[in-house]
């Protein structure tokens, strides 16, 4: 794609020094033209009239040294004046105001008003004036009488000379304005070309030609009219892709780009001639429908859109299949302006991805109620961390075989004013979709440490926290610098914490996490992955995560209470994590029958509502000392 900015200004601007070249050149081909002719006089010239021919010759050889020095203005300014006095010398000795020198005044006047300024021009015009005032005053009053000679060939070689000389410049001086006029028309043209190109870009989508976001608004705005006018709907459909990112990622942008284009054809394909088919962001296309018939053609039109979406793509020899979500909302009935038609829209293709993919959805109310008290919780969670509203609960983890507590799992409370408590289950999934979870995560490092190291002060010295870390607090690349910060400011050593992670951490996002990973197990931290089984479950990952503990998800340890069905797989687990020298730890452990059967089972650790539930810290420390007691009556039975 040509840089139309440059384009414009090249064209605009071509060739800077041509026309000024071209002009001493003119200059000099005049000079020496008129040079010619004064020679060709001076040769049928005789007495004074010689004298001021020859002078002349001198004042025009002096105009050419200007105009080959390229001081076009100065040549200018001789060569006129010099021919002007000329003239009127001639005429002067001669006949006065019936002289033929006079002839050329009106040559000189061109030139001047083709070659110099208006200053010039206008000295020269006032000069000639005055001086055939004075030469008919000189006349009248008898002081001067004009010689009016005889009439000999030198008198028609003048006129030949003063003819030619004026008629061939002056030829030459308009060729040059019409060449001069015809490229400032060219390139008024090319200027134009561009600056509809440049709208052109200003307005479209230049991987798929389609109408961009600006465009489609203008589009809508006119639809819209229309619409209203006949009393009809539009219909907005947002098509937006459900895994373009891994063909990207994949195969690369280029293919990524090809499946754009193509898709953009296809769509265009299917629709009328009336819709309006725009790029809208980077896997987002959004259709205009004017004017359609029921809802139930718009949905025939999104069921066809998915269709072209889902159909299989030939890239790069690659067969690629992906899928798409779209959301449909309605003018009027949905919003009328152009921002909240498309938030709708988008609201609605949400609810779409929600839905499982591949489908499409209508906006309704509801939609945007839930997406209000969403804004809402978001609004509270910030004033909840600011106020320090959130705490800290701290289940405890037991030795199974035991069973002696060695430390505790905090969990995230968040009470409220009528004294209930929303879980994080609640609240962390928003957190983490809106960021704030790197706060919130960075104050839970800060207070399981702090909380952690008074267990310590108070003499329980090997106690250890654990902190469940959200994949999204890997993102910012700070969270090696939050753990440390956490460690130092509560003085506690790095294998007093323990970090919870789950394998859907490492899926997708790769190098990024797992540097951040080793950093963290350079400083001595141990890692555990959370809920296992419930994810991929797969060994690769579980080396890159360099973890010390496995933790068997709590819907395995429930059912095992339940049936004998999941105890091949439990103790499968546990065998898997031994060979891989991890430990396991069970989490959910609701009764004593499921407790000793782990421990049988060699499942290391535990956690769970048989032994406590998640307890503020006081409650904590008082389990800690009564499990404390009860281990030293064992010992001591007396
Ligand atoms: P999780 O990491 O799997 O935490 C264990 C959950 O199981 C906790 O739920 C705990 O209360 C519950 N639990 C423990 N023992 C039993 C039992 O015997 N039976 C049953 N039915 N449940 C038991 P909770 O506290 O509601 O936490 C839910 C999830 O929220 C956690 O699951 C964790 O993924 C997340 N979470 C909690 N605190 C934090 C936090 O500080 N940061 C992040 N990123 N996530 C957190
Ligand atoms: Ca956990
Ligand atoms: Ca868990």
């Amino acid at each position: 794609m040509p840089n139309d900015q440059a384009l414009a200004k090249t064209a605009v601007s071509s060739h800077p020094n041509r026309p000024s070249k071209l002009r001493t050149n003119r200059l000099l081909q005049i000079i020496g033209l008129t040079m010619f002719g004064l020679v060709l006089a001076v040769a049928v010239a005789s007495g004074i009239t010689k004298w001021i021919l020859l002078s002349g010759c001198i004042a025009l050889a002096l105009a050419a040294i200007f105009a080959y020095q390229k001081r076009a203005a100065a040549a200018t300014v001789v060569l006129l004046w010099a021919m002007c006095l000329m003239l009127s010398a001639l005429a002067y000795v001669s006949g006065g105001l019936r002289d033929l020198a006079l002839l050329g005044y009106p040559g000189v006047l061109v030139f001047a008003a083709m070659l110099g300024n208006s200053r010039l021009f206008f000295s020269l015009i006032s000069f000639m004036l005055s001086f055939c005032a004075v030469l008919t005053y000189l006349a009248i009053s008898g002081i001067l009488l004009p010689v009016i000679p005889t009439i000999t060939v030198a008198h028609f070689v003048f006129t030949a000379v003063i003819l030619l000389v004026t008629g061939v410049s002056v030829y030459l001086l308009y060729r040059d304005q019409q060449r001069l006029l015809h490229t400032l028309q060219t390139e008024n043209h090319r200027v134009k070309q561009s600056q509809a190109h440049i709208e052109h870009l200003a307005l479209h989508d230049p991987l798929t030609a389609l109408p961009n976001r600006v465009y489609c608004q203008q589009h809508y705005q006119r639809l819209y009219n229309h619409c209203l006018n006949g009393q009809q709907r539009l219909g907005v459909l947002l098509l937006d892709l459900d895994n373009f990112k891994p063909v990207n990622d994949s195969l690369g942008h280029a293919a990524g780009d090809l499946l754009l284009q193509q898709l953009a054809r296809r769509l265009e394909n299917i629709l009328s001639e009336n819709d309006i088919l725009c790029r809208f962001g980077g896997d987002e296309f959004l259709i205009l429908v004017p004017a359609f018939s029921d809802d139930e053609a718009l949905a025939a039109t999104a069921a066809a859109l998915l269709q072209q979406t889902t159909a299989a793509f030939y890239i790069m020899q690659n067969q690629i299949e992906i899928s798409g979500s779209v959301g449909i909302a309605i003018v009027p009935q949905d919003g009328n302006e152009f921002s909240e038609i498309c938030k709708h829209a988008d609201l609605a293709m949400f609810q779409a991805k929600a839905d499982g993919r591949n489908v499409y959805r209508f906006y309704h109310d509801e939609l945007n109620k839930a997406s209000i008290d969403k804004f809402n919780l978001l609004k509270l969670m910030r004033k909840a961390l600011k106020q320090n509203e959130f705490q800290l609960h701290y289940q405890p983890k037991l030795i199974l075989s035991t069973p002696q507590v060695i430390g505790a799992e905090a969990l995230l409370r968040w009470p409220q004013p009528d004294g209930s408590m929303i879980g994080p289950d609640d609240f962390i999934p928003l957190a983490e979709s809106s960021g704030l979870i790197v706060e919130i995560g960075q104050w839970v490092l800060q207070q399981a440490c702090l909380a952690c190291s008074r267990w310590r002060q108070q003499g329980y010295y090997n106690l250890t926290v654990a902190v469940n870390l959200s994949y999204v607090q890997f993102r910012d690349g700070t969270l090696e610098q939050q753990v440390l910060q956490a460690l130092t400011a509560a003085a506690l050593p790095a294998n007093a914490l323990e970090l919870e992670l789950t394998e859907s951490l490492l899926i997708g996002e790769g190098d990024n996490i797992t540097r951040q990973l080793t950093a963290l197990h350079q400083l001595g931290i141990r890692f555990s992955i959370d809920d296992f089984g419930t994810g991929y479950s797969n060994l690769g990952y579980l080396r890159r995560f360099n973890a010390s503990y496995l933790k068997i998800d709590k819907s395995f340890i429930q059912s095992l209470s339940l049936s004998e069905r999941d105890e091949p797989l439990v103790r499968a687990i546990i065998q898997m994590s031994k060979s891989l020298g991890l430990k396991t730890v069970a989490e959910g452990i609701e009764d004593g029958a499921t407790a000793t059967r782990l421990a049988l089972l060699g499942c290391d650790e535990g956690q769970g509502f048989y032994f406590a539930k998640p307890l503020p810290e006081t409650d904590f420390l008082g389990y800690v000392s009564a499990e404390l007691m009860n281990e030293t009556l064992a010992a001591n039975p007396e």
